[in-house]
C-alpha cells in the first residue's frame, strides 16, 4: 500500500490556502491588524476596513451586497440562525416549514427542535437521484407556510437543485427560501443566486479558507423576517452579537477572491478528476454510482460497492482519507439517511464511499486512490462469506 497520504475528502473541509494563511496572520500581531473593528481609535478602524473589505469579496459570491452579509461561525451557526430567527421572529403569523430529507443536520436538527416547540414541518421526498421537484415544493405549501430551505449542492452526492425554480415557487407564494450553499461556492456557479434566496449559508473552510467562520447572507428585504439567536454588543446590525474576528474574516474573505479569480478554473480540474475516477472505479464489478455526473458538483463522487462494508473499505485504505456518509454524522455507524432517502437499500447505503477533490486534489492522487480502492474491494470480496 502506498505510504504517501492522499486526501480526497475535501467535502468535510479542505486546506487552507496558504495565500489565505498569510493574510490571516496578518491581523494576529503587535505589528498586524489586531484591533477590535468596533473601537473607533485607529486599531479599531484598520480592523473594520480589512473586515469590510473581506465582506464585499464574500457578497460579491452570490452577486449580494455587503451590508447583506452577516458573519457567522460557519454555515451551520448561519442556517440556525436563517432558521429559528426567522421562526421566532415569525411565530404569532406562521408555523410551517417546508424541508427536504436529504438536507444537511445543520438545517435538519434547527427544524426538528422547532418542530418540538410546536412548529409543523414538511420534510419532501427527492427522486432517485436526490432533486427536489419544484412542483412537490409548490404542493407541500400552506397559508401559514413561513419558509423553504432546500440546499444547491447535497454534501454527500454532489446532486444540485434546481434553486431558481424552486425559488420562483416561493416568491410567487410570498414564502422565504433559505439556501445553503456550503457545497456550492467554487463548484457550481453561484453569482446570481443572492437575487433568488431570501437567506444562503456559507462556510470558508470548504473553499479553502479557515474553520469557525462563516455567513449567513440576509436579503435586504428579508431582514424585517429575520430576529438573533445570539445576544450581545450589537455587532452584524444586531442580528449576530460578539466581537468580530478578523483574522477569521479576513481569511473568509481572501479565499473567497481566490475562488472568484479561480474557482471556475478549478471546479473544471475537478470535473476531470472525478471523470478519471469514475472511470476506472465504475469498471468493476456490480458498484453504484450516488452521484449524477451530468449537472452535479465536480468536486463529489459517491460510489456503493456491492457486497463491502464502507467502514471496511476505508479501514483497507489505509493512507487515503475518504469520507463514508457524511462526516458530520459518521460518528454513528447509522447508514446515510441521505443515501437511504434516494431509495438505496441500507446495505447499498452502508457500502457507499464519498470522494471530493478541491484545489490541492492532482491526478497521482487520483490515480493512487483508484488503484487501492480497486484491490480492497477485490480482496473484501474474496473473503466475504
Ligand atoms: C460543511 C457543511 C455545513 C456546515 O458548515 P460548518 O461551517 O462546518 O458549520 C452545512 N451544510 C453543508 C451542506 C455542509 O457541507
Amino acid at each position: 500500500m502506498g505510504a504517501r497520504p492522499v486526501y480526497l475528502d475535501n467535502a468535510a473541509t479542505t486546506p487552507v490556502d496558504p495565500r489565505v494563511a498569510a493574510a490571516m496572520a496578518e491581523c494576529l500581531t503587535a505589528d498586524g491588524a489586531f484591533g477590535n473593528a468596533a473601537s473607533t481609535h485607529r486599531f479599531g478602524r484598520e480592523a473594520a476596513r480589512l473586515i469590510e473589505a473581506a465582506r464585499g469579496d464574500v457578497a460579491a459570491l452570490i452577486g449580494a451586497q455587503g451590508t447583506e452579509i452577516v458573519f457567522t461561525s460557519g454555515a451551520t451557526e448561519a442556517s440556525n440562525l436563517a432558521l429559528l430567527g426567522s421562526a421566532r421572529a415569525n411565530a404569532d403569523r406562521r408555523r410551517h416549514l417546508v424541508t427536504a430529507r436529504t438536507e444537511h443536520r445543520a438545517t435538519l436538527d434547527p427544524l426538528r427542535r422547532l418542530e418540538r416547540e410546536g412548529w409543523s414541518v414538511t420534510r419532501l421526498a427527492p427522486d432517485a437521484e436526490g432533486r427536489v421537484s419544484p412542483e412537490a415544493v409548490r404542493e407541500a405549501l400552506r397559508a401559514d407556510t413561513l419558509l423553504v430551505s432546500v440546499m444547491q449542492v447535497n454534501n454527500e452526492t454532489g446532486v444540485v437543485q434546481d434553486v431558481a425554480a424552486i425559488g420562483a415557487v416561493c416568491r410567487a407564494a410570498g414564502v422565504l427560501f433559505h439556501c445553503d450553499l456550503a457545497q456550492s461556492v467554487g463548484k457550481v456557479p453561484t453569482a446570481g443566486l443572492a437575487r433568488l434566496v431570501d437567506f444562503a449559508s456559507l462556510t470558508a473552510h470548504k473553499i479553502h479558507g479557515p474553520k469557525g467562520v462563516g455567513a449567513l447572507y440576509v436579503a435586504e428585504g428579508a431582514r424585517p423576517w429575520l430576529e438573533p439567536i445570539v445576544f450581545g454588543g450589537g455587532q452584524e446590525r444586531g442580528l449576530r452579537s460578539g466581537t468580530l474576528p478578523t483574522h477569521q474574516i479576513v481569511g473568509f474573505g481572501r479565499a473567497a477572491a481566490l475562488v472568484a479569480s479561480e474557482g471556475a478554473a478549478d471546479a473544471a480540474r475537478m470535473g476531470t478528476l472525478r471523470a478519471t475516477l469514475w472511470e476506472s472505479l465504475g469498471a468493476l464489478p456490480c458498484v453504484h454510482l450516488n452521484s449524477p455526473l451530468a449537472g452535479g458538483s465536480p468536486a463529489i463522487l459517491n460510489v456503493s460497492f456491492e457486497g463491502v462494508e464502507g467502514e471496511s473499505l476505508v479501514a483497507a485504505l489505509g493512507g487515503i482519507a475518504v469520507s463514508t456518509g457524511s462526516a458530520c454524522s459518521s460518528a454513528t455507524a447509522e447508514p446515510s439517511y441521505v443515501l437511504r432517502a434516494l431509495g438505496r437499500s441500507t446495505e447499498l447505503a452502508q457500502s457507499s464511499l464519498r470522494f471530493s477533490f478541491g484545489r490541492t486534489t492532482s491526478a497521482a492522487d487520483v490515480d493512487i486512490a483508484a488503484a487501492a480502492v480497486r484491490r480492497a474491494v477485490t480482496r473484501l470480496r474474496e473473503v466475504a462469506p
